[in-house]
């Protein structure tokens, strides 16, 4: 691989998408001196407001698209869920990294399973199911695909899913659900089978454009409802596990020749298998305690892979632990932002998004301490303290 000239501090980088992990990448590149373009198709992004040249256009806007390639050097993403013809037409014009392939390959949940079944990744059993013409066809999918990866199952749409939507149980007898159903009628999907999970981890993995590849510590996340609630760092896996995981992970970015950053995700099972649950090519919400407990953060990371520096060194510092605030948080009007700073050791992170809206990431909270658990405690008393829940231990506030 041709290393190429870097991309040097006071050059332009793009990227695609608007979210707060382009906030947080915006943040990051600013403090290295660079100046940061920022293309959303949504107004009031949080990542337009930390751009040096943010652009809110249609992704199919020509105009857009001129203006954006030539005001950068080199451009990123932070949502896979772009069209593929917009990453195609901003490789053409300035290198994006990873590659329009390369995020491609991991927008829909059959291609991505596939491109992993072929590089050897071990997957949970799962059935890619066409879309079906109608209810009798659903279920007839529906059977033959648990015939084949056992019931109880998990439906997953194929396409655009992300945080659990999109997804229907699959129960272990009975008929199948109206919801799933619809969901296989509606385009293809995947059928998985059920994990009985000792714990869900994740990796965040950089590969620089020369092919070095540098995996931050492996990360052991609680979801709620589908959705990542508490990150711990260090995983409290045994050493053999973390180090099998961190092989995976590394496996997928070279296999997917992945240029950038991405994040792992893996399920432990209770039998001690470690299967690719997905991949996502750029920063992880999982990674965010990178920025307190790490040596680099997963953004500088990022920057520096996209850039053609030299790769930072993700080691640990300290244990740490993320505590997600969702919009439910706001229930009872803005959290108690200095009940939660009084907490020593605690950090606050907020995305500037103007409405909470209940299940939606409006920012997180981090802590380091002597060991995982300590800073998961930590962040808990914190996030209690925000919600105003007096004594309670933590958990997302319904
Ligand atoms: P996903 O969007 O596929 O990452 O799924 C979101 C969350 O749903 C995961 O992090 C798991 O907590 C849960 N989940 C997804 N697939 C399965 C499965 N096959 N077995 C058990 N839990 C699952």
């Amino acid at each position: 691989m041709s290393a190429g000239a870097p991309v040097l501090p006071g050059s332009a980088v793009g990227v695609v998408g608007g979210g707060q992990l382009g906030r947080m990448f915006a943040a990051a590149a600013r403090r290295l001196g660079y100046r940061v373009a920022v293309w959303s198709d949504v107004r009031d992004a949080p990542a337009l407001a930390a751009a040096d040249l943010p652009l809110c256009a249609a992704y199919d806007d020509r105009a857009a698209l001129a203006d954006f390639t030539a005001s950068v050097a080199v451009a990123t993403v932070e949502f896979e869920n772009l069209p593929t013809a917009l990453l195609a037409a901003i490789e053409a014009r300035v290198p994006l990294r990873p590659s329009a392939a390369a995020v491609a390959a991991t927008q829909q949940r059959v291609r991505e399973k596939g491109a992993l079944a072929d590089l050897g990744i071990p997957l949970a059993p799962w059935r890619a199911l066409g879309p079906a013409p109608d209810r009798a066809a659903a279920a007839a999918g529906l059977t033959a695909a648990c015939g084949e990866v056992g019931r109880p199952a998990v439906l997953k749409t194929a396409g655009f899913g992300y945080d659990g939507k999109g997804q229907v149980a699959l129960p272990a007898e009975g008929p199948w659900p109206e919801a799933a159903l619809a969901l296989v009628a509606g385009g293809p999907s995947v059928v998985e089978a059920f994990v009985d999970l000792a714990a869900e981890l994740s990796v965040v993995v950089a590969r620089g454009v020369d092919g070095e590849v540098r995996a931050f510590p492996v990360a052991e996340n609680l979801h709620v409802r589908h959705v990542l609630d508490l990150s711990v760092m260090p995983a409290r896996v045994a050493g053999a596990t973390a180090a099998r995981a961190a092989a995976l992970a590394r496996r997928v970015v070279v296999g997917l020749e992945v240029v950038g950053l991405a994040c792992v995700e893996l399920f432990l099972t209770r039998d001690g298998d470690l299967w690719v649950n997905e991949v996502a090519p750029r920063p992880h919400n999982s990674g965010h305690v990178t920025i307190e407990a790490c040596r680099v953060d997963q953004f500088e990371q990022q920057l520096r892979a996209v850039c053609g520096l030299p790769l930072g060194d993700p080691a640990l510092v300290r244990p740490g632990a993320m505590a997600n605030l969702l919009g439910d948080l706001w229930h009872a009007g803005e959290p108690d932002w200095a009940a939660a700073l009084a907490v020593p050791g605690v950090r606050l992170h907020l995305y500037g998004k103007g409405e909470a809206r209940p299940g939606r990431k409006m920012g997180h909270l981090t802590a380091v301490g002597d060991d995982a658990d300590e800073a998961a405690a930590t962040v808990l008393r914190a996030r209690a303290a925000a919600a105003r829940i007096h004594g309670a231990g933590g958990g997302t506030p319904a």
